[in-house]
């Protein structure tokens, strides 16, 4: 179970129309939230990775501190929620780089885990995760392998895998099951707050029982936020995709939390990593 730490106005829907330069004046929600995620996660006994943005980290060390004491674990999330394709390969390490001081500063450990923002790792990165090694990476969750319209990398193993040779590295994908031939994203996102319940929790269940492995789940803790600000000039579509089923969203995660069994992700990768030996 996995939590992307950033706040609502630092989602991709609406990079084109609110500029990172303006994200220090507009009203600050995710300490609240990520304090209500932790609420969730105490009142199911949940405990979960928490994929922070180094900028998050940097202005909220209290709710990194808290999430670290309350058992789970921090990964990083990049510094301020740039896409990899969108940048170099050494722009990609000082990202990193930049993300990883704040975390460390914030909560004194140092993650040992990736989440690329909207699994923007794919083939046009083919140098990301070689970065992520030599940064001293242990595993990334960064590929979502399917077809999508703002990312995607179909031709991706489905499951855990060493994208590099000669590295320990480890890729956890984001999940997804096969249906009728057809590979459907199922690893939490718009999809889980805009389809019914019923689909994402069988998927869960598809992936434990049938393919015998762990699911991959994230969310945001803007998705349990109703009373975030309206970015009222957004796109009709990444507006829908952003506020649709706000309201019921605690109550299907709740349920999706006491359904099935959950882990801190760099216990699954370490479990994984023995099956794969
Ligand atoms: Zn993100």
């Amino acid at each position: 179970m996995s939590v992307d730490v950033e706040d609502w106005f630092q989602v991709g829907a609406f990079e084109q129309v609110i500029e990172r330069s303006s994200w220090d004046s507009l009203t600050p929600r995710v300490e609240r939230n990520g304090r209500a995620v932790l609420d969730l996660f105490e009142r199911t006994g949940v405990k979960a990775t928490f994929f922070t943005l180094g900028w998050v980290a940097d202005r909220y060390p209290a709710l990194i501190r808290k999430a670290v004491e309350a058992g789970h674990e921090i990964a990083s999330h990049g510094w301020d929620h740039r896409r990899v394709f969108t940048m170099t390969a050494e722009e990609f390490r000082a990202d990193l780089r930049r993300a990883r001081t704040a975390i460390e500063d914030a909560c004194g450990l140092s993650p040992s885990g990736y989440r690329a923002p909207s699994f923007s790792i794919d083939k046009r990165t083919p140098w990301a995760h070689r970065v992520l090694a030599e940064e001293g990476y242990a595993y990334s969750s960064s590929v979502a392998p399917i077809i999508h319209d703002h990312y995607g990398w179909p031709e991706a193993p489905r499951f855990v895998h060493r994208p590099l040779a000669d590295a320990d590295l480890l890729e956890l994908p984001v999940t997804t099951v096969e249906l009728g031939g057809r590979r459907l994203a199922a690893g939490g996102g718009g999809f889980f707050r805009l389809l019914p319940y019923r689909f994402s929790s069988w998927a869960v269940s598809r992936v434990n029982a049938g393919d015998d492995r762990p699911a991959v789940f994230y969310f945001h803790p803007w998705e349990i936020d109703p009373g975030q600000p309206r970015v009222v000039h957004a796109p009709l579509r990444s507006r829908l995709r952003h506020y649709t089923n706000l309201k019921r969203m605690e109550g299907k995660l709740l349920r999706l939390l006491k359904e099935h069994r959950w882990g801190r992700t760099d216990e699954v990768v370490a479990r994984e990593r023995d099956r794969l030996q």
